[in-house]
C-alpha cells in the first residue's frame, strides 16, 4: 500500500502484539496477563492472532517503516514456532516490511541462547528485560520468578545473540529497598554496557495481591520521602553515567531511543493485536476484549472483538499534548496546529506563562516547541492539567 506521501499521523506507525501468558502473576501486576495457561491454549492463541492479522480491515496505510512491538504478559514464554507464526502473519499481511525497530519484551529465566539466537535470525533486533531489581529479596518480595543472576546471565546471552539493543526495566520504592540496593542494581545494569533503561516508582495498583499485603501491614513499603529520593538519585546517577532522560520514565544513552514507544509520544496511529491490545488510529481507540478464551472464541466465530472508543476532537488534542510533553523534546506546536487546528500560544498562552517564567516549560528560538524542563517533568501532571477540556 503506498504510504509515502502521506503525514506520518496519517499512517500506521507502529504495530503491536500482545502476549498475554506469564510463568507466574507478580503481586503488583495489574496488567493484562495470566499465569497457568498450557500449550494448547497458547498455540490457539497465537492460531487466533494470526487470524486477526489476516482479517484486519486497515482504514489507514502502514508505513513501511512501522516499528514493531511483542509486550506482554511474557511474549518470551511462547515457543519459537508460534512467535514464528504471527511474525509470518505480520509479514504476509504488510504489517513487517522494513521496520525501523522491531522490539520484545523477555523475561530472565524464559529465554536461552537458541531461543536468542532464533528472535534475532526472525528479525528482533531490540530486546526489553523485565529485571525490575538485581537484588533477590526485593524480586522475591514482589514475586518475580527470576534472581539476579538470571537477570545478569539473560542480557549476557542477549549480547551474544547478536542484540546490540537492549533495555531492562527497572523498579524503585520496592518493598525493603534502601538506596544502596538501587544504586547496587543501576551500577551493575549500567555495567552490561546496555543502552536503555526503563525506570518506573512501584504503583500499588488497586485489587493487586501486593495492595492487600500493603494494607495489612504484611509488606512495608519505602515511605513517601525514601521514594522521592530514590527517584532524584536515579536521575542524577543515570546522568552522571552518560543516560539521557529522553522521556519521563526512559533513560537512553548514545540516542539508542525506543522508536516504537516514540510512536506513542509522538501521538501517532498504531495497529495492536490480541487480547486487551489497544490500537489507534488517530481518532478511535480499539481495544481487544481482554479474557483469553474470549479473545480466541470471538476470533474463531468472527464476533467482534473490540470495544471502539471514539475520540473527541478536544480529547485527541489533549492526547497529544500530554503524550508530546512526555518527552524531552516536547511538543511541535506547527504539528499542534496542522494536526488539531490549534494555536496552542494563542489559546494557552496565559495559562502556560506562570510555568515558562517558573522555568518548568521551555520555548525553542524560533518559538515553534515547547517541551518541560527536568523540573517541569517533576510537576507534569499540573502541566499537563492546562489542555485538559472538560
Ligand atoms: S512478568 Fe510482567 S506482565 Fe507478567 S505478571 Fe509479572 S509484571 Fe505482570
Amino acid at each position: 500500500m503506498q504510504s509515502t506521501n502521506l503525514q506520518p499521523y496519517k499512517q500506521i506507525q507502529g504495530v503491536y502484539v500482545h502476549i498475554p501468558f506469564c510463568r507466574q502473576k507478580c503481586l503488583y501486576c495489574d496488567f493484562n496477563s495470566y499465569a497457568g495457561f498450557g500449550a494448547d491454549v497458547m498455540a490457539a492463541y497465537v492460531g487466533a492472532v494470526c487470524r486477526e492479522i489476516a482479517g484486519y480491515s486497515k482504514d489507514l496505510p502502514v508505513n513501511a517503516n512501522a516499528s514493531i512491538y511483542f509486550g506482554g504478559g511474557t511474549p518470551s514464554l511462547l515457543p519459537v514456532d508460534c512467535i514464528e507464526q504471527i511474525v509470518s502473519a505480520l509479514k504476509q499481511y504488510g504489517y513487517w516490511q522494513q521496520p525501523r525497530e522491531a522490539s520484545i519484551e523477555a523475561n530472565p529465566g524464559t529465554v536461552d541462547l537458541a531461543k536468542l539466537k532464533a528472535l534475532r535470525q526472525m528479525g528482533f533486533d531490540r530486546i526489553s528485560f523485565g529485571v525490575q531489581s538485581l537484588n533477590d529479596d526485593e524480586l522475591r518480595a514482589i514475586g518475580r520468578v527470576h534472581n539476579s543472576e538470571q537477570a545478569l546471565e539473560a542480557i549476557d546471552l542477549a549480547k551474544q545473540a547478536g542484540f546490540t539493543r537492549i533495555n531492562a526495566d527497572v523498579i524503585y520504592g520496592l518493598p525493603g529497598q534502601t538506596m544502596a540496593s538501587l544504586q547496587n542494581t543501576l551500577t551493575q545494569l549500567v555495567a552490561t554496557g546496555i543502552e536503555h533503561l526503563s525506570v518506573y516508582g512501584l504503583i500499588v495498583e488497586d485489587g493487586t495481591p501486593l495492595q492487600k499485603l500493603v494494607d495489612a501491614g504484611k509488606i512495608i513499603l519505602p515511605d513517601e520521602d525514601e521514594a522521592a529520593d530514590m527517584y532524584e538519585f536515579v536521575q542524577a546517577f543515570l546522568k552522571a553515567r552518560g543516560f539521557e532522560r529522553y522521556e519521563i520514565s526512559n533513560y537512553a544513552r548514545n540516542g539508542a531511543y525506543s522508536k516504537h514507544n516514540l510512536v506513542y509520544w509522538h501521538y501517532y496511529p498504531y495497529a495492536a493485536f490480541g487480547a486487551g491490545a489497544c490500537g489507534f488510529n488517530g481518532s478511535a481507540r480499539f481495544t481487544g476484549t481482554p479474557a483469553v478464551r474470549n479473545y480466541i472464541e470471538g476470533i474463531t466465530n468472527g464476533k467482534p472483538v473490540y470495544d471502539v472508543e471514539r475520540l473527541m476532537p478536544a480529547v485527541q488534542f489533549e492526547e497529544f499534548m500530554f503524550m508530546g510533553l512526555r518527552k524531552k523534546s516536547g511538543v511541535n506546536l506547527l504539528q499542534a496546529k496542522e494536526r488539531f487546528g490549534v494555536d496552542v500560544r494563542q489559546k494557552f498562552g496565559a495559562e502556560l506563562a506562570p510555568f515558562i517564567a517558573r522555568g518548568l516549560i521551555k520555548n525553542d528560538e524560533d518559538g515553534h516547541n515547547i517541551s518541560l524542563t527536568e523540573a517541569g517533568m517533576e510537576v507534569g501532571n499540573q502541566i499537563f492539567e492546562i489542555f485538559v477540556t472538560d
